[in-house]
Parts: C-alpha cells; sequence; structure tokens
C-alpha cells in the first residue's frame, strides 16, 4: 500500500488531513450557463454586473398626480391649489403628455415620471374635481374610476416627492453578487431584477456514495438474526444534497473487495467527482476499503488524530481516458457518527471547493460547555452539543457572548455509533487534543450544524 503523504507520529492532525485534501484539488468543475430563476443554490462562476440601472428611468413611488412643485408651493388643506389633469402616466407605457405649469397627470406607481413633471403629490392629499369645478369624488379618494378633469392639491410637495430616480438602487454595471457565492432567493429576485436572465455558474458536483458492511441491510430488506439497518448510505447522500452537490447511490457492498472495487468503478464510471465510502476502513480482518482504493488509484492519507472518526482514509484515483482532476475517494469510518463528522471535517470542504465556493468551512462561533466531558487524549474531539435557549427559542449567550452548551444525550451520546444525540444536536464543539477531560464552564469553538 502507497501513502503519499508522510505522517507525523503516524497520524495526521486534522489540519495536515484537510490540507493534504485539499492539496490534490487543482480545478473546479466546469462552468455552465443557465437562467436566472434556476440558479437557487448554484455557485456563481464568476461576478454578475447588472444590466440595466435600477430603476431604469425615474418612476413614482405613489399612486397619485406627477406635478411642478413649485405650482403647490402655496397649498394648504384648507387652501388647496387647483391643477388641471391633462392625462395619465400609467405602468408600462410612455406617459400621455408633459407636465406643464398648473397641469398635472393622474400618475400609477411604477410608471414614468412625465417630462416636466418634478414630484408626485400621492392621491391621499388631493380631492378630484369634475368638468363643472366641483369635487367628482371624497378629498383623499383613491385613483381608480375615470381620469377627473382636475384636482385639488391640499399640501406642499418638495421636489422629488414620491419619486424613485433612475439608478437609485442599483447604478448600470454594478457587481450584484460575486463570483464564488451561492445563489439565494434574493439574489435571483436581485440578478433577474437587473435584466439578467442567464448566469455562468459551476455545474453541480457528482458525489457517490457507497455504504459497506455484511451486516448493513437496505430499505425493506430483511434484518436477520444479525443484520442493522443502513444509515450512513442515505444520511451522507443527504449530507451530499445539503452541500449543494447531487448524490449517486452505490448501493450497499458486501466487505468483499470485488464487490467494493466493482461499485468504486461503476461509480467513477458515473461520472463521479467524488467517492465516499462508509465502513471498512479500520483494521479489521473484513476492512477491505483501503486495498480497493489503492487498486483503483491511491491512498493519499490515512489516520487522523479526531475524535470521532480516526480512520479516516483519502486517496485519489485517474478518471476515465486520464483527463481531468482525479476522483477523490473517502473512506469514512463506518459509525455513523464517525461518518458524519468526518464528512463535515475533510469532505464537505473538498465538495465546496471542486464547486467553485470561496468558503469552504462553517463559520466559527463561541460557545461554553456547561458539562464535564472526558475524551481521548491526543485526538481533537468533536463533540455533539445542544444550545441552551430562551423562551423565544434563540441560543442563549453569557456576557462575554459566548453560547451556553450541554452534551447532546450526556456523556453517553458521545459514543461515535449514538444516532440519538447526533441527531437532537445544534453544533459540533471542538475539544482540542491536549485535554483527557475538561470541565464545566471550558470556552469552546462551535460548528454550528445545518438547521434553523
Ligand atoms: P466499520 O467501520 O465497518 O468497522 O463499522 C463500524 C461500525 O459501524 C459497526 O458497528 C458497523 O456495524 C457500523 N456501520 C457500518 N456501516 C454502517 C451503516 N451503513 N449504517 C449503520 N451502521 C453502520
Ligand atoms: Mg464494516
Amino acid at each position: 500500500m502507497s501513502v503519499a503523504v508522510a505522517t507525523v507520529g503516524d497520524i495526521l492532525s486534522v489540519e495536515q488531513a484537510r490540507e493534504g485534501v485539499l492539496g490534490t484539488i487543482d480545478r473546479t468543475v466546469e462552468v455552465e450557463v443557465i437562467a436566472t430563476a434556476d440558479a437557487l443554490g448554484r455557485v456563481l462562476a464568476g461576478p454578475v454586473r447588472a444590466a440595466t440601472a435600477l430603476p431604469p428611468w425615474d418612476n413614482s413611488a405613489m399612486d397619485g398626480y406627477a406635478i411642478r412643485s413649485e405650482d403647490v408651493a402655496t397649498a394648504t388643506e384648507d387652501n388647496p391649489v387647483r391643477l388641471d389633469v391633462v392625462g395619465e402616466a400609467r405602468a408600462g407605457s410612455q406617459p400621455d403628455a408633459p407636465v406643464s405649469p398648473g397641469r398635472a397627470l393622474r400618475i400609477a406607481t411604477g410608471a414614468p415620471l412625465p417630462w416636466g413633471a418634478d414630484a408626485v403629490v400621492p392621491v391621499e392629499l388631493t380631492t378630484p374635481l369634475g368638468p363643472d369645478d366641483e369635487p367628482s369624488g371624497p378629498r383623499g379618494r383613491d385613483a381608480t374610476g375615470p381620469l377627473p378633469a382636475a384636482c385639488l392639491v391640499h399640501q406642499r410637495i418638495p421636489i422629488g416627492g414620491s419619486i424613485r430616480r433612475a439608478g437609485s438602487d442599483i447604478a448600470a454595471d454594478t457587481i450584484l453578487l460575486d463570483g464564488g457565492s451561492s445563489l439565494t432567493a434574493a439574489g435571483i429576485a436581485l440578478s433577474a431584477g437587473a435584466g439578467v436572465p442567464r448566469v455562468a455558474v459551476h455545474r453541480r458536483v457528482r458525489v457517490a456514495v457507497l455504504a459497506t458492511g455484511d451486516e448493513v441491510r437496505g430499505p425493506d430488506e430483511p434484518m436477520g438474526p444479525a443484520g442493522i439497518p443502513d444509515a450512513n448510505g442515505p444520511g451522507l447522500r443527504a449530507l451530499v444534497t445539503a452541500s449543494g452537490a447531487d448524490a449517486i447511490d452505490l448501493g450497499i457492498a458486501r466487505d468483499l473487495l470485488d464487490d467494493v472495487s466493482r461499485r468504486l468503478e461503476a461509480g467513477i464510471s458515473a461520472g463521479a467527482d467524488v467517492i465516499i465510502v462508509s465502513g471498512g476502513v479500520s483494521v479489521g480482518p473484513y476492512d477491505v476499503v483501503k486495498t480497493a482504493f489503492d487498486a483503483l488509484g491511491q491512498i493519499d492519507l490515512w489516520r487522523v488524530a479526531v475524535q470521532p472518526g480516526k480512520p479516516f482514509t483519502f486517496g485519489t484515483a485517474p478518471r476515465p481516458g486520464g483527463r481531468g482532476s482525479p476522483v477523490l475517494l473517502f473512506g469514512l469510518p463506518g459509525n455513523p457518527v464517525s461518518s458524519f463528522v468526518t464528512f463535515e471535517l475533510f469532505v464537505r470542504p473538498a465538495v465546496r471547493r471542486l464547486a467553485g465556493q470561496r468558503s469552504l468551512l462553517r463559520p466559527v462561533d463561541r460557545g461554553v460547555l456547561r458539562e464535564r466531558v472526558s475524551k481521548s487524549a491526543g485526538r481533537r474531539a468533536f463533540i455533539r452539543v445542544v444550545a441552551d435557549r430562551d423562551p423565544a427559542g434563540a441560543p442563549v449567550r453569557d456576557s462575554k457572548g459566548r453560547v451556553s452548551v450541554r452534551l447532546a444525550g450526556g456523556q453517553a451520546g458521545q459514543g461515535s455509533h449514538v444516532l440519538s444525540a447526533l441527531a437532537v444536536a445544534d453544533a459540533l464543539a471542538v475539544v482540542p487534543e491536549v485535554a483527557e477531560s475538561v470541565r464545566a464552564g471550558t470556552a469552546v469553538d462551535l460548528w454550528w450544524l445545518d438547521r434553523d
């Protein structure tokens, strides 16, 4: 077996392992141009620039009348100013006429401001007049119905009143969004609203997932006397989807080299950029995954000083035809919590780098452990924790801004097989290598897990 990265004391730190993985990725996946409307969650391959100013032209912020501010300079509630209404400015059309002294145009929200007008008086501050100069409706009547012949304006309106100026939201050619960020719903509205119908994004990364284990059973398969249901296949595929990639299901392999190798090859043929295998990477008699990786390509690193997840294995295999960057092979420990944590630590950042994302790691928060916890000395522990919450559901922070956290499922919940504790955890708390146990009140780094 060839191990390409030298290991200190035969075991890698979390950083060494992550750098070793990321160092094999020298390019991102291909770029494609797709409809902005279809790009939710996709990673932008470059900056998005506004194709138009927003608003593109001066328009009205209110339903009312387009006027000249100086015409109504003396208007008060009891001494209104009378203006002739000479036409209309509707949304989606050119205004009927310009506004000249003593005249107004009825205008709708979003309609272009007519030439000559420098303000809009909201309809609430007017009274409509008929051809006989008598009120044709009550003071402040809404602007529906036939066009009045004239109107009374009951308040002075400053220049620019109720006008949305061209470019006041976005100037043309402004960079709206940076490359390497993923599109949110608001980002889609912003791009589409600034006249950008298509965006250049990275294609989705394809990640194949293979569970292994003679004891592992698929959905609806009989358990038999020694079977367990497959947690890792579905769990890892969900983590893949949540990280913005496409998941490919390679099923469940027996603990046989041939079966594992055949399924890895199927993953490569299916165009996987990444293959994740769970189980079979430890030192048991039937742990064949490392041998399968070695046969297909090479093992780049193995064994990390992390708890849970020590047997973590990483390798690379050439793509069919030898072109393009290698396929990344992740061997995650079979215990479900270990596979989950090692996905977070090593697979997710790699998928994000392949996908063209600029930021690779989750933001780190500060927490305080409210309970004692024991761990293995010499390994960095990623403890599953639950945040204390106030009655509104917000995490409770101390005077230094640190989140108060407790062990999910207590100390017993920290076993690498304890799914019930993983499922209630809000975050991973990081406990350094040196300690064998830490006291209640210890400050920790916190990685929030994806959830509301
Ligand atoms: P291994 O890494 O293959 O030695 O497996 C470690 C532990 O994780 C064993 O108790 C396995 O039964 C369990 N395990 C392995 N794969 C899965 C899986 N896909 N779903 C649930 N448990 C698993
Ligand atoms: Mg196994």
